[in-house]
């Protein structure tokens, strides 16, 4: 299936929580109340498994990401040590992507894989365009010397989101670049993820 095109709130409104899917507009203009569609389907109870199957859909959607790049992202976790969630939210949180948007480069996960897509970003000096590049502790990421990517970007770190950036990414407005000077930990992820449920929904 191919990637969601529609109204970015309708998400959120699915999901009954902020996916902050549309940048600085999240933190002011926002209305999750009412869920899409004709019927008022959230007033009814979900099933056990509804739940779970809930939290797994707010992860693929907070992160923009496809049913098998997120049983990829699984299996991975799962083959790790220590607590597969956990594991499976901090893979997620090393996108590229994640991680322009997380240092204020853009204002969300989508302009900033159009950034990547067209080439505006290096990795350690290399030209990285493939959004789903995880990055690891070091990494330095940094703007194409092109003054318009350049500007774009100045403009979104002058204007932050009230997010802010994760204790993990060291930010140089002036450059402008960012370092992962550690891995993401899992409290600084914006949004309440129950990944238990997620891991009991995938390990049934
Ligand atoms: Fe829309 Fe952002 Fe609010 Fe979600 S968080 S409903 S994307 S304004």
């Amino acid at each position: 299936m191919g990637r969601y095109t529609g109204p970015v709130c309708r998400l959120c409104r699915r999901e009954g929580t902020q996916l902050y899917l549309k940048g600085q507009r999240c933190y002011s203009k926002c209305n999750i109340e009412s869920p899409p569609g004709m019927h008022n389907w959230r007033k009814g109870k979900l099933s056990e498994f509804g739940k779970r199957l809930r939290e797994k859909q707010k992860v693929k959607r907070y992160y923009g990401i496809y049913e098998r790049q997120f049983k990829n992202y699984f299996n991975q976790a799962s083959k790790q040590k220590g607590n597969t969630g956990e594991n499976l939210l901090i893979l997620l949180e090393r996108r590229l992507d994640n991680v322009i948007c997380r240092g204020q480069f853009t204002h969300s996960r989508a302009n900033a894989r159009q950034l990547i897509n067209h080439g505006h970003l290096l990795v350690n000096g290399k030209k990285v365009d493939i959004p789903s590049y995880l990055v690891k502790v070091g990494d330095v990421i940094e703007v194409k010397k092109k003054e318009s990517s350049k500007n774009i970007i100045i403009k979104n770190i002058e204007n932050p989101v009230p997010a802010g950036v994760p204790s993990w990414l060291e930010l140089d407005k002036e450059a402008p670049s960012m370092k992962v000077v550690q891995q993401p930990n899992r409290e600084e992820i914006q949004i309440e993820i129950h990944d238990q449920m997620i891991v009991e929904f995938c390990s049934r």
